[in-house]
Parts: C-alpha cells; sequence; structure tokens
C-alpha cells in the first residue's frame, strides 16, 4: 500500500483527493488569506505532478484549466499524485494584476526565502510545500493585457526528458527558452524537476481555444508520464510541433493609431507588411514590416501605440515555416469543434 502524502498537517490517503489551505501573508486589512492546493493522491504509485495558474495574478486561462482538469473523469484511475494550484498569487488576482502588492514580480523572486520580501516569502511558501515535493510541473500562463499569445509551450528543449513532455503537450510551436533567473521555471529546473511553461491567449480574458489547448495539454502529459491511461480517442490529426530557438519583437515605427493586417498563427515573410500605423488627424499611415520570416506568435490588440511599443512577437524555424503555419491551422479547428470541453 502507498503511503498517505504529507502537506500542511494534512494527511491524504492513497485513493483520496483532498482541497488543503496554505496559509499566506495576511492582507493589510488583517484579512487572512490562504493558497487552496487540490491533492489527488493515486492508489498506484506514480510521478507527482504540480499545475498551476495565476503566478501573475491577472492570467486567468490557466485558472479556468485546472478547474476543468479536475472535473476530468480518468482520474479516478490516477497513478502517482497530482497537486494543482489554481491560484498562486491571489494579492494580483484580487487586484486584477500580474503583481504583489509589494510591486515585485512572483515569477522574478524565485527561489524566495522565509525571511525576504513579501514575494521572496511566498515564492519560497510555494518551492517548498508544493514544487519540491513533484517530479514534473506544467506552470500555465497567458500574454500580457492586450497581448494574445498562440498557445505555445516555452521550456529547456535542450533537456531530453522535458522536450518529450514538451511534444506530448500538443500545440504546434514549442519556443526554446533557457531557465530565466528568479522563474519558477528556472528554481523547479535546479531541483531538477522538468518543468513546461504553457503560454496561450492574454492577461483579464477567457480565450476558449487556448484553454481546451491547455486541458487536453495537461492531460496529454499525464498519459505521457503514464499517471493516465492512454486515450481511447485518435490522436490530433495534425501530428509534430515545431520548435522555435529564435523569436524577435517589431516595434512600432511610430507612434499613432494600429490596424493589424495579420492574425496569430499567420506565417510572414522577411519585409512583407503586418499592419499599419496612422496619424488620427491627417489619416496618413506608415506599414510595418517584418523584420525577419517565421509566424507570428504574439500580437499588440490594442490600437493606440507609441513609437517604441512591442506590437508582433515573431518566432524563427529552421524547417519551413509555411509547414508551421499549417499545423496551426489544423490545430485551431481540432479545438474549435471540441465538444467534450464544451460539456465540462
Ligand atoms: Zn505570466
Amino acid at each position: 500500500m502507498r503511503e498517505a502524502f504529507e502537506i500542511a498537517g494534512h494527511s491524504i490517503a492513497p485513493g483520496e483527493r483532498a482541497l488543503v489551505d496554505l496559509p499566506m501573508p495576511k492582507l493589510s486589512s488583517r484579512t487572512s488569506l490562504n493558497m487552496p492546493v487540490h491533492v489527488l493522491h493515486g492508489r498506484r504509485d506514480g510521478p507527482t505532478l504540480f499545475i498551476c495558474a495565476a503566478l501573475h495574478g491577472d492570467e486567468l486561462n490557466g485558472v479556468e484549466i485546472i478547474r476543468r482538469v479536475l472535473k476530468t473523469r480518468s482520474l479516478g484511475r490516477l497513478r502517482g499524485t497530482l497537486i494543482a494550484v489554481p491560484v498562486v498569487n491571489a494579492y494580483g488576482l484580487i487586484h486584477e494584476s500580474r503583481y504583489l502588492p509589494d510591486r515585485r514580480d512572483l515569477n522574478r523572486s524565485f527561489p524566495g526565502s522565509d525571511q525576504g520580501s513579501l514575494a521572496a516569502r511566498l515564492a519560497n511558501l510555494f518551492l517548498e510545500e508544493v514544487v519540491s515535493r513533484c517530479s514534473h510541473g506544467i506552470d500555465l500562463h497567458t500574454g500580457a493585457i492586450h497581448r494574445p499569445n498562440l498557445p505555445q509551450i516555452r521550456a529547456d528543449l535542450d533537456d531530453d526528458e522535458t522536450l518529450h513532455l514538451a511534444r506530448a503537450f500538443g500545440v504546434p510551436v514549442l519556443l526554446n527558452a533557457s531557465l530565466r533567473d528568479g522563474s519558477l521555471r528556472g528554481a523547479a529546473g535546479d531541483l531538477g524537476i522538468p518543468t513546461l511553461l504553457y503560454e496561450a491567449g492574454e492577461a483579464l480574458r477567457f480565450d476558449e481555444v487556448s484553454i481546451r489547448a491547455g486541458v487536453a495539454g495537461v492531460l496529454n502529459v499525464m498519459r505521457k508520464l503514464e499517471m493516465l491511461p492512454p486515450s481511447k480517442r485518435k490522436t490530433d490529426k495534425w501530428r509534430e510541433p515545431v520548435v522555435s530557438r529564435r523569436s524577435a519583437w517589431v516595434r512600432a515605427p511610430e507612434s499613432g493609431m494600429l490596424s493589424t493586417v495579420l492574425p496569430l498563427g499567420a506565417q510572414v515573410a522577411k519585409d512583407e507588411t503586418l499592419g499599419y500605423i496612422a496619424d488620427p488627424y491627417s489619416g496618413q499611415r506608415e506599414a510595418i514590416v517584418s523584420n525577419t520570416d517565421g509566424i507570428i506568435i504574439g500580437r499588440l490588440e490594442l490600437p493606440l501605440v507609441h513609437e517604441g511599443d512591442a506590437v508582433y512577437h515573431i518566432a524563427r524555424f529552421e524547417t519551413d515555416a509555411g509547414n508551421v503555419a499549417l499545423q496551426v491551422g489544423h490545430f485551431h479547428a481540432d479545438h474549435a469543434d471540441d465538444k467534450d470541453a464544451v460539456e465540462n
């Protein structure tokens, strides 16, 4: 028989699930604040996986992804242990903000310490109580406000096991991202815990395709880890994700009113027109042209821009980018008519 899973004074027996509160520093009003943590402790041995969202308090797609994952029926046959934290940064969430009340970015504050700043203490709490207990992790993010991202995985793809899981997730674009100082992914990497970062949609919005692809991705990774039985559904039709090792931002050449021409996922060539910036008074406009070949993986939606603002994020590929664009199209078609996801 497996041993019980112990967390914050709670003991969760094999085959049980529990919602455990981790106490966090109180609000200035002395209102208590907790980090609720779902623990699903399978009957049989297997990996321990964390999935977490809203590390940046305004990035909400992951909260809904975790809600849907936790309703999945096959979790009744879970091997290993799933630890799901829908909201890591409740301080940011209640202010609709990416940051903490001390204006720090939690994802630059790892590994943190129990004697440090508020951000350092929260990072330390999450790392000690959750991450360090796990063998694998998935951290769910979105783009910034007004800057949606094409669903993508960012991970250290030079690590074989991380690459293996990234491919299993099931999004068309994988971005090789070296471990960033102070990030959760970096701290987990230092502990030898392969961790994927899923980026999809934008802050303060639910995006249905991003959410469905995220739910499918988490379950795909759990199947790859043999935490869940294999899917009876046919595997996705669009097959092979493509790795990008370089990406670049195209910035506004001028201030004014932005109208964009190309959508997320579009293939672009160097010097191709991506959009226009108009002077609202004279009506004259200037084209924004791409500085590289590639696929648009992030895009500004807000029409108001200043010179120098980041407008398009373009991933470069060593393979034919036309093939990537085709896969993006298949990917969208798959998740647009995913009826199972709607019922959840
Ligand atoms: Zn984020």
